[in-house]
């Protein structure tokens, strides 16, 4: 089998299904790592590839705030124009992980930052209880405008903004993306899956692996989902410390 960030993901996910069935402690093999992290040093380059056909000044931009300013009077859809606020993300600007919603909802809108309100919350405490701080990480959407009555995103509208959510990851450079939410994970993975054929797979978005969970809002509507919220969280987790440890020692 050809040695690629594809394949190892998917011998990882068998493995991680393997050992939840057998109900061990979740690690991985030193290979799978090894590899792994040899792949990730270059995770950037298909997006700047992809990237490098766009001759907007964005583009260019050298840091998120600069990308922010040079993008936040966007009207390239119709949701620029009835936007409250534009909701560019929030975060440490070299986070190894990136939180990736569909779109601002009402709160969003109203604040101007990505999961606030309830959902923000429970997003907040649940990374909080893994160890992580919301300042640690970072959180965007796909859509930097709020759709009107929190409709999915149009095709059209993630074709326009899509290359923003990238160039973000370019200036990033996340180890891990999570996806929140199933219409984030077919909306980037260009799938029609359900929710837990996403939950049971490690993906690769430009080369970089990528996760689908619940959104948090969901877990709000339906209690009964938290552990499972958790558990795909802790699996992400899992995975994310094995590659911190092993890149200590490379
Ligand atoms: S949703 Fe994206 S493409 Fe549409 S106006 Fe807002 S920033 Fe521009």
């Amino acid at each position: 089998m050809e040695v690629n960030l594809e394949n190892i993901l998917k011998k990882i996910e068998d493995f991680f299904q393997y050992q939840s069935e057998l109900n061990v402690p979740i690690y991985l093999p030193e290979k799978f790592l090894e590899i792994i992290n040899q792949q990730i040093k270059l995770n950037t380059q298909f997006i700047d590839s992809f990237l490098s056909k766009i001759s907007e000044p964005f583009v260019g931009a050298k840091s998120l705030s600069e990308l922010d300013s040079l993008i936040n009077k966007c009207v390239k859809c119709s949701l620029g124009n009835l936007r409250k606020n534009f909701v560019f993300g929030v975060g440490n600007p070299n986070a190894d992980i990136v939180f990736v919603g569909e779109a601002p909802g009402a709160d969003e809108d109203e604040q101007g930052e990505p999961f606030v309100g309830k959902a923000g919350k429970l997003l907040t405490e649940t990374l909080s209880t893994l160890g992580f701080r919301r300042d640690e990480v970072y959180i965007c959407n796909i859509l930097k405008c709020r759709p009107p009555n929190n409709r999915d995103p149009l095709p059209a509208e993630v074709e326009k903004c899509e290359p923003y959510l990238l160039k973000q990851l370019s200036l990033i450079k996340p180890k891990i993306i999570v996806a929140l939410g199933r219409i984030a994970g077919n909306t980037l993975l260009k799938k029609n899956e359900t929710l837990s054929n996403l939950r049971k797979n490690i993906f690769n978005y430009y080369d970089i692996p990528f996760f689908v969970t619940f959104h948090p809002a969901a877990i709000l509507r339906n209690p009964n989902w938290k552990r499972d919220f958790e558990k795909d969280l802790e699996i992400m987790k899992e995975f994310y410390l094995s590659l911190a440890e092993k890149k200590k020692v490379l």
